[in-house]
Parts: C-alpha cells; sequence; structure tokens
C-alpha cells in the first residue's frame, strides 16, 4: 500500500481521509490515505521524518501551507502564484508541490455548476490562504473583470499586484479593494473568508448580488447557513464549499496517481453524510 497523508494541526475534523480512501476504492488504487497531525512550528521535522517512514505523497492543511511553500523544491506555477502548497509528492529529483484548491474551484463553478467564467464579472471576497490559491485559476479562465476585496486592503492589494501580470495574460481586468468598496453587481461571487465562523456579519454589499449571480462560499456545514440564507434572500443561487473540497481532492490524487476519480458519487456521499449530522 502506497501511503499519502493530510498534515495538519488540527487534522481530526479534516474529511480528506474519507475522500481519498473513497477515490482509491472506486479507481482501484492501491493506497492508504490518514491523517498526520504536526506540533506547531513543527513541520519540518514531520514531514522529513514522514518521509523517511515511507510517505509518498499528501495534502497540507491549515496552518502549515506557507511552511509546505518553503520546503517544496519544484513548485508548479499556481503554487508560486498562491506562495501556498496543498499538496506534495516525492520523486527522485526531489520534494513537488501544486495547489488544487484554485483548480477544484473552477471545477465546480464551470462544471458541476455549469456557469461560465470566460467573460464574467467576478468578486473573490478574501485574500487569505483560500483567496490566494483561488486567484490565479479564476483569472486563467479569462473572466472580464475580477473585483479581490478583503477586510484588510493591504492584503487585497499584495495578492492583486502579485497577479497582475498574469491577469494582463489573460485578458482579465483585476481590482482590489476593501469589504464595502465593491460596486455594481456580479455574475459570480467567491466567499473565501472565515467571516462566518465567527458569525460575523456577510463580508460584501447585498448590491453585488441578484438574482443571475452564483455565489459560491467555500465553507460549508452549520457555520455557512446564515450567510447562504441571506444571498438567497437577495436572489442569488448558492453553492457551499463541499464541491470544491471534493474537486481540490479530486486534482491531488490525479497528480500522485495519473488516474482521474469520478467526483459526483463521492461528494453526495459527504452531502448525505453531513445532512445526517445535521449539518445542512
Ligand atoms: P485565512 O488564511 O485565515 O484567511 C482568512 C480570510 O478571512 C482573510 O481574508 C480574512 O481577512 C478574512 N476574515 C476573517 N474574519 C473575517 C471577518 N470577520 N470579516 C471579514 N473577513 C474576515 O483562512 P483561509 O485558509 O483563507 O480559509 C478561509 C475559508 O475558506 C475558511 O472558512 C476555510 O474553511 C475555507 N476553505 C475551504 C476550502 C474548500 O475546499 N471548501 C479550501 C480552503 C479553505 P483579513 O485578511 O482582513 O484577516
Amino acid at each position: 500500500m502506497d501511503r499519502y497523508a493530510i498534515v495538519g494541526h488540527p487534522v481530526a475534523h479534516s474529511k480528506s481521509p474519507d475522500i481519498q480512501n473513497r477515490f482509491a476504492e472506486l479507481t482501484g488504487q492501491a493506497l492508504a490515505y490518514e491523517r498526520l497531525e504536526l506540533p506547531l512550528g513543527g513541520f519540518l521535522p514531520g514531514i522529513e521524518a514522514a518521509r523517511a517512514g515511507g510517505l509518498r505523497g499528501g495534502n497540507v492543511t491549515v496552518p502549515f501551507k506557507l511552511d509546505a511553500y518553503r520546503w517544496v523544491q519544484h513548485h508548479s506555477e499556481r503554487a508560486r502564484l498562491a506562495q501556498a502548497v496543498n499538496t506534495f509528492w516525492f520523486e527522485a529529483d526531489g520534494v513537488h508541490g501544486d495547489n488544487t484548491d484554485g483548480v477544484g474551484l473552477v471545477r465546480d463553478i464551470t462544471r458541476n455548476a455549469g456557469v461560465a467564467l470566460k467573460g464574467a464579472r467576478v468578486l473573490l471576497v478574501g485574500a487569505g490562504g483560500a483567496g490566494a490559491g483561488a486567484l490565479g485559476p479564476l483569472l486563467a479562465q479569462g473572466p472580464r473583470e475580477l473585483v479581490l476585496s478583503n477586510r484588510t486592503v493591504e492584503r487585497a492589494q499584495e495578492l492583486a499586484g502579485r497577479h497582475a501580470d498574469w491577469a494582463r495574460r489573460h485578458g482579465a481586468q483585476l481590482t482590489a479593494c476593501g469589504l464595502m468598496d465593491v460596486a455594481g453587481r456580479f455574475d459570480v461571487v467567491v466567499n473565501a473568508t472565515a467571516a462566518s465562523l465567527q458569525g460575523a456579519e456577510p463580508p460584501l454589499p447585498a448590491s453585488a448580488i441578484g438574482a443571475g449571480t452564483l455565489v459560491v462560499d467555500m465553507m460549508y456545514g452549520p457555520k455557512a447557513e446564515p450567510f447562504a440564507q441571506w444571498a438567497r434572500s437577495h436572489g442569488a443561487t448558492v453553492r457551499d464549499g463541499l464541491g470544491m473540497l471534493v474537486e481540490q481532492a479530486a486534482e491531488a490524487f490525479f497528480l500522485w496517481r495519473a488516474v482521474r476519480p469520478q467526483t459526483a458519487p463521492v461528494q453526495e456521499r459527504l452531502r448525505r453524510q453531513l445532512q445526517a449530522s445535521g449539518g445542512g
């Protein structure tokens, strides 16, 4: 059995082992995917010990995505743009790293929801780790305009500045602003903030959404419900982050095994489990 792991602190809550082990069953791949909780400040010795113990690769979650970025020797372009790594694997020439969050989000929007990003007006709310992972792949779809808003506006400006050439290459107009400085209505809105975790107000003005807006909240479960209800009450169609979660995992699986698993049955199973536990 080839061994892979989700590396983070904490990891007990992570759905990645369920998802990846189910992908392995569905594709007939002989792998075991486990949890690896490392102490805060202990990423490097912990991951190197796991590597010496035969780990083939894995995923990285909070708070180690930047540590992983620094540790990896061969970065994909999207990992370099995000300056964060959520997927790694070992090859003869060293450690390879990628960031699959953004491509997972894009697949959920364009394939699962059937909404085109090309030519769209897109609002990305949040310039933390998740927002950073999403920005490059969203821009690569060629939206006509992408507005990046964040509570700490300097963070949005820095992230947008790093993506300026990338946006130009894909014909997208990219600007950065504060949460409530957003103007006009959008075709697609992505909430990549942790505002719902704190029970905070919706992190965008209601005027940004309406009938015809797809709102994707990266969060899922009971804490995501008030934001979803707010967005629906203003006419938007809402998707939670479960689809993105499964799609980013499928991309990681593909990078490790060169086999693309089916995502729909795994997403449906997770949805049923979430509903059975009273979470949506
Ligand atoms: P992070 O790096 O800690 O960033 C948090 C972001 O939320 C920052 O933009 C922060 O703004 C903003 N924020 C926090 N509290 C806020 C509030 N009260 N009002 C407005 N903005 C607030 O976290 P992250 O890794 O980006 O994760 C963000 C969310 O995405 C989490 O809920 C996470 O669970 C989810 N996520 C989901 C998936 C998936 O596959 N579905 C993948 C990754 C992440 P400042 O910069 O001003 O602090």
